[in-house]
């Protein structure tokens, strides 16, 4: 047997067919578990031996390279993810819709599996009536361009590359959430094909139960949503700010901010950033609905009840377009070369490894939260909620920390050969946080190690989520490891 047919069943996850070859005795390899699917779609089903398969099978955290599914299904058409929904039921094999493919746990990339890639459907079409409809496979920069260029906002993360579907279903959190909602609350109606492989309209009127589910209950749990409605409003002018205070400050300003952020109006939007080390720093960075004058006497007002000047302090007017380029990173860059970053060709892709913990009301001693992060090497994001956030119920939706003050992501950038110290190391900082904290997280920034984790991402809603998974779903094709069904 020629020495590339091993080499080739080892790339393509078939170990126990490759084991079989060099004389160990495992199973005969499994055929292909989607016999006929290829003829049923109207884009190309890309699987190991195909020249495409290792940029196609990529996500955005190198960490999961080594990921072999079975095929890649890049759909063009709502028919392409019926079929791979029927392929993947009658072959019983593991499926996964992949929007922006930046899932924490790479939950959209299974082994041995089909990945439903949405990628070819990303198409944003702006309705009369002020909402819009975007294709599940949209890029959040992608979004926000062709917005902009009618005068309209959605609000949305940070990050350019990060798909709408994934963001969306956990809840959707960014600099414009305290006044505008999470981008989940803004959602009209949504397309889904569920296991049976229908495709069904969802919305407050169509499927309310699955339409609840989706405002928050995870990406993966109910079936593929293929496109969404969502209102939209009319693209503000808006403020980015950034106040960097001096190292040996931060118990100070974490426990001002917090106080400070619980009296701020709806308009100003602000995280509070530690570096972690010796000893720690940190970084308030925000955005305000309005003008540099109506921002800066509250940033003022910050500092004077911080009692530390910060070393640094950029305050910038923006359009809606450049601020929401400014937070992703894009400024220096032309607009196409901010899509080829959110389009896959060239995504800035990071190694890291991440957690969560709410902040559940300001804390009574911050120092205590700060000494975790002493001596590490960790970067720490406490988006601050409140606002439009909290106006609306914990059960309204399935997104349930409407009053949370916060929330944490215990963030390390890592590698390949250094991941296994980093998990420990970011579980670590996680649990000691729990015990000052309590064990609530947030499913976006999915944990696999997560302790109690249904109970951390969905609390008192989680026994309606697992009924609303058991009647769409009740034989559990959607499926992975932190699947509602699966607690
Ligand atoms: C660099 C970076 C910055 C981030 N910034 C923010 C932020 O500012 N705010 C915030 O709230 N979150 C943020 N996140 C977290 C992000 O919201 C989640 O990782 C989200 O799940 C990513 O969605 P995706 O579509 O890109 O990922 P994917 O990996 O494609 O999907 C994530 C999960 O959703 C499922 N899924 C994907 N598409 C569909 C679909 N069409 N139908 C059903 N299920 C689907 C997948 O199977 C998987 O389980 C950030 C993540 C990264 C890596």
């Amino acid at each position: 047997m020629p020495i590339n047919r091993r080499a080739f069943l080892h790339a393509t996850g078939l170990g126990a067919a490759a084991a079989a070859l060099t004389g160990c005795s495992e199973a005969p390899p499994k055929p292909f578990p989607f016999p006929g699917l290829a003829g049923k779609l109207s884009g190309p089903l890309v699987t190991p031996d195909h020249p495409g398969y290792q940029l196609a099978r990529r996500s955005f955290n190198p960490l999961f390279d080594d990921r072999a599914p079975a095929a890649i299904a890049q759909c063009r058409r709502i028919e392409d993810v019926q079929a791979c929904v029927s392929a993947a039921a009658a072959a019983n094999a593991p499926i996964a819709a992949r929007s922006g493919g930046h899932s924490y746990a790479g939950y959209s990339t299974p082994d041995h599996g089909l990945v439903v890639d949405l990628t070819g459907l990303s198409d944003v079409r702006l309705n009369a009536d002020g909402t819009v409809d975007i294709g599940a496979g949209a890029r959040l920069i992608d979004i926000y361009t062709a917005l902009a260029g009618a005068g309209r906002c959605l609000p949305g993360g940070t990050c350019p590359s990060v798909g709408i579907a994934g963001f969306t279903l956990g809840g959707g959190i960014g600099v414009l959430s305290r006044k505008y909602g999470l981008t989940c609350d803004r959602l009209v109606s949504a397309r889904v094909v569920t296991a049976d492989g229908i495709a069904r309209t969802v919305s407050a009127s169509e499927q309310p139960d699955l339409f609840w589910a989706l405002r928050g209950g995870g990406g993966g749990n109910f079936g593929i949503v293929t496109s969404f409605t969502f209102n939209t409003v009319a693209a503000p002018q808006l403020t980015a700010f950034q106040l960097d205070f001096p190292p040996g400050s931060v118990p100070e300003v974490l426990g001002n901010w917090q106080r400070w952020l619980t009296s701020m109006p709806d308009d100003l939007s602000a995280n509070c950033h530690i570096s972690g080390g010796s000893p720690s720093s940190c970084t308030v960075i925000g955005c305000f609905v309005g003008s540099a004058s109506g921002v800066n006497p509250l940033l003022a007002g910050l500092i004077r009840q911080t009692g530390s000047q910060p070393a640094a302090r950029t305050v910038t007017e923006y359009s809606y377009l450049n601020a929401m380029r400014y937070f992703a990173g894009c400024s220096t860059m032309s607009a196409a070369e901010c899509h080829d970053q959110a389009s896959g060709r060239s995504w800035n892709r990071e190694a890291f490894v991440a957690s969560s913990r709410l902040l559940p009301a300001p804390a009574a001693d911050p120092a205590q939260i700060v000494s975790v992060f002493d001596h590490r090497t960790v970067y720490v994001i406490i988006d601050g909620l409140g606002g439009a956030i909290g106006a609306v119920g914990p059960a309204d939706t399935a997104f349930p920390h409407r009053a949370a003050l916060g929330i944490m992501q215990i963030y390390v950038r890592t590698s390949p050969v250094q991941r296994a110290t980093a998990t420990r190391s970011v579980a670590s900082m996680r649990d000691q946080l729990t015990a000052v904290l309590g064990d609530g997280g947030y499913v976006n920034y999915i944990d696999p190690g997560m302790p109690n984790w249904a109970q951390a991402y969905y609390g008192d809603n989680h026994t309606r989520l697992r009924q609303v998974a058991q009647r769409h779903d009740p034989d559990r094709l959607f499926n992975f490891p932190q699947a509602i069904t699966n607690a």
